[in-house]
């Protein structure tokens, strides 16, 4: 096969394209028709069509594989491990939904999920799609002012939330969180539902509201509950997304066009058959944890590993030891988290035979190329980057090796995924630019299946923040690209991103990238800062894998790198050699709070920040 052919297909014809890939899951009720795009850029996918998220990652495997691994949820933190097949799996999710409707959750109702990477999120998520209620899972590490947040935007009636998570075998407890939260919050829910693991005994219940998982589940016992059937454009779940720019977007994602992007993406992309075995390192509470931690590994009928800790502990080899233990075929990660094991020895990996293991996908930010040729040379495995929003749910730009393998080029995620029409195009004119070009990055709608069908509760902002930035009406999340001859396409960063040097335009991420280069460093973030002369200069906060004995040194030597290869407009004004970077939760780089910080504005919304101390230290060393 042929990716051009079918990537063609899929854009030429895409409702025979979809009406075929949609025979891939089960319909209760086939769809009356397969797209409908009568309000641009609002579209339905599946019209009519009923089915249900639950049943196809669930019940409809129990024929052929009731004795198959499901889910396999693995805990570094607490040394838990639960394996669980198909029957297993349709058991619990059953019991949890017999739970949510004894607490009069339905069809509709928005359900707040606050717990950490263990069995029973992944029980809360597909029971609340079994019965139609929308869940939106907040990430365990978020804290009560993020979560109070997202309750006032859901508006849930019920929270489900763990007694605690546990950080580096630090513990963490959520019943304090849940309670400022629903304190601070407008639209606090009746009812939380608290799943204990005994990490936290000691919590006081709040008498009419708290309700405790284990004894309700004794209840219930083995109860079943019927499927409730959903028109496919109908909600399954809420997400938010990073909060890189500023406040989260509130991403709504339906039920049939999703369920197909899903089963899709599982053999086209990731290249992996029921039977086989997905390991994704991604956090449920994000977009990848949804898709490839949950949905799209079930819906394929394979096995889904479910990791909760830390990526160095017991050491930085557990990852490939889970690999070699269940025979991982496709790994899913971040380049963040590859850079935390950069910094540890290659053997930690080359000790574990992944012979099993085919493809390393990486998402999230971009993948700079010494972190993508350290990772391709340890696994000796083809290292796939691939490009994708929460907002999509699904890639947008990558290599498709469930269709053709083509060549990695480091640096670029590669292809339009099937169904995305996708453009680079000039910021100013919005013709598409040339070959070789920098230019913005759009989708032309309609949205492929799997991308998100609008705001939460808010039409007005999903046009203002994703169609209104050029005259013709484009999808874009304003990232720059560029396309080469080939029709790889290289990211560069997001718009804002870009600096504007005496009329030069350069990408943080090319000076990153040189910065990166330099054996003694760990991680660099570039920002544009505002210069009276040439309008904009870049300036470097970088981390080292050891502190250098001489920082001024170090810091010279870096912008000899950058000027010796990027030319002497892109050196850096400044160097700063740090210890830690501000972050998402997520593990996104703060580009923007680091440049108001530099330009002495104000950083902004930091409801996402990871480390607080990492941004007082920014302060310290710009004097701030
Ligand atoms: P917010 O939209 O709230 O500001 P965010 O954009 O960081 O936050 P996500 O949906 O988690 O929220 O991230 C999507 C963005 O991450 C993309 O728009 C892009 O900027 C970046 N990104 C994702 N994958 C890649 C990749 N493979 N290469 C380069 N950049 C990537
Ligand atoms: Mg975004």
């Amino acid at each position: 096969m042929r990716y051009e052919d079918i990537y063609r297909r899929s854009i030429e014809q895409p409702e025979e394209f979809w009406a075929e890939a949609a025979q891939a899951i089960h319909w209760h009720k086939p769809p009356q028709k397969i797209l409908e795009y009568d309000k641009p850029p609002f579209r339905r996918w599946f019209v009519g069509g009923e089915t249900n998220l639950c049943y196809n990652a669930v019940d409809r495997h129990l024929a052929e594989r009731a004795d198959q691994l499901a889910l396999v949820a693995l805990s570094s933190e607490t040394g838990v491990t639960r394996e669980l097949t198909y029957a297993e799996l349709h058991r619990e999710v059953n019991a949890f939904a017999a739970v949510l409707k004894s607490l009069d959750v339905g069809r509709g109702d928005r359900v707040v999920i606050y717990m950490p990477n263990m069995a029973e999120a992944v029980f809360a998520m597909l029971a609340c799609a079994r019965i139609g209620a929308i869940h939106s899972v907040v990430f365990g590490g978020f804290a009560a002012h993020n979560l109070a947040l997202r309750i006032d935007d859901a508006r849930p009636k019920l929270l489900i939330a763990a007694d605690a998570g546990s950080r580096g075998g630090k513990i963490i407890p959520y019943k304090p969180m849940v309670d400022a939260a629903c304190a601070e919050a407008t639209h606090a829910p009746p009812k939380v539902l608290l799943v204990s693991r005994g990490l936290d005994a000691a919590q006081p219940r709040i008498e009419g509201r708290d309700v405790d998982y284990a004894q309700l589940r004794a209840q219930v016992g083995d109860a079943e509950v019927p499927v409730e059937w959903l028109e496919s454009n109908e909600p399954s779940y809420l997400l938010y997304t990073s909060g890189t720019t500023g406040k989260p977007k509130g991403v709504q994602r339906d039920v049939g066009g999703y369920a197909v992007a899903m089963a899709q993406s599982m053999r086209t992309v990731f290249d992996c058959a029921p039977d086989q075995v997905m390991f994704s390192t991604s956090d449920v509470g994000w977009a990848v944890g949804h898709s490839y931690n949950v949905y799209g590994p079930l819906i394929g009928g394979c096995t889904s590993l479910l990791y909760e800790g830390l990526p160095t502990n017991p050491d930085p080899g557990i990852w490939w030891a889970l690999c070699e233990q269940y025979g991982v075929r496709t790994m899913f990660s971040s380049p963040t988290a590859i850079r935390v094991l950069k910094k540890h020895d290659v053997d930690f990996i080359r000790r574990h035979d992944v012979a099993q293991l085919k493809y390393l996908f990486l998402a999230g930010e971009p993948l700079d190329e010494p972190t993508a040729t350290w990772i391709n040379g340890a696994l000796g495995k083809p290292v796939i980057d691939n490009y994708w929003q929460t907002e999509t749910g699904w890639p947008a730009l990558t290599l498709l090796p469930g269709v053709e393998m083509k060549p990695v080029k480091f640096g670029s995620p590669g292809f339009p995924n099937l169904g995305y029409r996708m453009k680079v195009i000039d910021e100013q004119s919005g013709a598409e630019v040339a070959p070789g070009q920098k230019g913005v990055l759009v989708i032309q709608p309609p949205l492929p299946p799997g991308c998100m069908s609008t705001v939460w509760n808010d039409d007005a902002r999903f046009l203002q923040s994703y169609f209104s930035h050029f005259k013709e009406l484009l999808y874009s999340s304003l990232d720059w690209a560029i396309r080469d001859e080939e029709g790889y396409t290289f990211i560069l960063g997001r718009t804002d991103d870009v600096i504007n040097v005496a009329g030069h335009r350069l990408g943080t991420r090319e000076i990153e990238e040189v910065i990166s280069g330099h054996p003694g460093v760990a991680e660099a973030a570039v920002i544009g800062m505002h210069d009276e002369l040439k309008g904009q200069v870049p300036v470097v906060f970088a981390t080292m894998k050891v502190a250098p004995q001489d920082p001024a040194g170090t810091a010279l030597a870096l912008q000899k790198c950058v000027a010796d290869q990027l030319g002497a407009v892109a050196r850096p004004a400044h160097v700063y050699i740090v210890n830690a970077l501000p972050k998402t939760r997520s593990g996104k780089l703060l580009r923007r709070s680091l440049q108001a910080l530099a330009e002495r504005r104000d950083p902004g919304d930091l409801s996402t920040l990871d480390d607080p101390g990492a941004l007082e230290e920014i302060r310290r060393v710009l004097g701030r």
